[in-house]
């Protein structure tokens, strides 16, 4: 185990995959764009970005790999039984994880910083304008 003591867990519907990770969130937000939309079946993910190295998953994730419109491949990972969305990779960031904030055992913890893509966000959809 590279963790101790992580002060962030969580994992899939299923019980399959879990993570934990001693990494403080180094960035919170919520992301409307279209291929989160499709991502999340709803109307944006909310996500946070943990150091790679801090960070043990356990279980088989599955990968759907994506360009997002900066060129960058997105690597999108989910469970291959239960579905649920629960960690993203980004290239142009290797040492980052992206976890979806749904996904944390405690989710009352996610402090959103900020709104991206909020063009690409739906009236059906009010994300917090304060945020
Ligand atoms: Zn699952
Ligand atoms: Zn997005």
């Amino acid at each position: 185990m590279k963790t101790t003591n992580p002060s962030i867990t969580g994992g899939c519907a299923c019980g399959a995959i879990s993570y934990a990770s001693t990494s403080t969130p180094l960035f919170s937000f919520h992301c409307q764009c279209r291929a989160c939309q499709k991502m999340t079946g709803t109307g944006h993910s909310s996500a946070f970005i943990c150091r790679d190295a801090e960070t043990e998953f356990s279980g088989q994730l599955t990968w759907f790999e994506r360009q997002a419109p900066s060129g960058n491949v997105v690597k999108q990972g989910f469970c291959a039984t239960c579905g649920s969305p629960v960690v993203n990779r980004n290239s142009g960031y290797p040492d980052k994880v992206y976890l979806t904030a749904g996904s944390m055992n405690e989710p009352s913890g996610f402090k959103p910083q900020k709104v991206v893509h909020r063009d690409e966000g739906h009236a059906w959809d009010l994300v917090d304008p304060e945020v």
